[in-house]
């Protein structure tokens, strides 16, 4: 039996929601918005890379936008397109700040599937620099800025780690989230005053770029403001709007990752009974989240389950 993450992730979240997807194979008939943007950007951004792996180069957004339009469903209703115009919009400030200033790499693998012994992944990325250090990157739409490290990114992170290094038979090989944060970047403005004063809270906090600000500040002349210049240095150090986050790796978290992926294989293939694990909260792991609350509450409720069904299709 081979296991990949996603299935080593859901069983984490809830053995019954583990039942739905992988047992009975039920996929929902409609995805919500939000899942449906990260699907599109993911899409987007594997036209774009495997255009690089390809021709060494990002494709042109005509090229982009073009190619985008195989996302769309057949008869497309105008806010899909709404949609593929956002998702597109993002992509493309983010191909454009794409790694570090200057950084060449070479693209060897664009949504691959990577096995060894009965181990699977497949990362969204995988780009060698010219240093000869492999990186492993997983994109993340986010709507925040954010902290990480939650243990099943981490395991995530681990097992395609570890997959890429015995592909590659390579040591050098890291492993990165990509952040890549729904939000456009603010626009400073200018009071009527001229002299900004009203501004001063705004530009010392604003949610922007650095070069959009700092392309301000030269306009308006506001190089000697302290405020100013302090929150250009904090948007230099830190990009908000597309950042790499490093998984730290040692042999312990690797060991780590290949206890539990024993653990988890044996409960899997041994797996008779389903428990729900009911999460009441607002996170994104709570049931209200879950695209099988329907069918789950159907159940519980002793409903007949034939009408929740309607709502969900058998994966072919
Ligand atoms: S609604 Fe909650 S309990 Fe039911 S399958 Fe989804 S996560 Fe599990």
């Amino acid at each position: 039996m081979s296991i990949s993450f996603s299935k080593m992730d859901t069983m984490m979240r809830c053995a019954k929601k583990y039942y739905y997807k992988y047992v009975e194979k039920l996929v929902p008939v409609t995805d919500s918005a939000a899942l449906y943007f990260g699907t599109l950007v993911h899409g987007i951004c594997e036209i774009a890379f495997k255009y690089h792996k390809k021709h060494g180069k990002f494709p042109e957004l005509q090229y982009l936008r073009a190619a985008s339009a195989s996302l769309l469903p057949e008869y497309p209703a105008e806010e899909d397109i709404d949609l593929v115009v956002d998702a597109l919009a993002l992509v493309e400030r983010y191909l454009a700040s794409f790694l570090w200033d200057g950084d060449q790499f070479t693209v060897l693998a664009v949504e691959e599937e990577f096995t060894y012994g009965n181990l699977k992944g497949t990362p969204d990325l995988v780009i060698r620099l010219t240093d000869g250090r492999i990186l492993v990157i997983d994109h993340k739409t986010t709507s925040a800025t954010v902290d990480g490290g939650e243990t099943t990114m981490r395991l995530q992170g681990l097992l395609y780690t570890y997959l890429v290094k015995n592909h590659y038979a390579t040591e050098n090989v890291s492993f990165y989230f990509y952040y890549l944060r729904k939000k456009q970047p603010a626009k400073p403005t200018i009071n009527k005053s001229g002299a900004n004063k009203g501004n001063v809270g705004r530009l010392a906090n604003i949610d922007t770029t650095y070069e959009i600000l700092n392309e301000f500040v030269k306009q308006h002349g506001l190089q000697d403001r302290e405020d100013v210049r302090h929150r250009l240095g904090e948007l230099r150090d830190q990009d908000r709007f597309f950042w790499l986050q490093r998984l730290p790796q040692d042999e312990y978290t690797e060991a780590f990752l290949l206890a539990r992926v024993r653990e988890y294989t044996a409960e899997l293939r041994e797996k008779r009974y389903f428990p729900m694990s009911i999460v009441d909260d607002n996170g994104y792991k709570s049931c209200d989240k879950c695209p099988y609350i329907v069918l789950c509450e159907s159940e519980l409720y002793g409903y007949d389950t034939a009408i929740a069904l309607e709502e969900f299709k058998e994966e072919e």
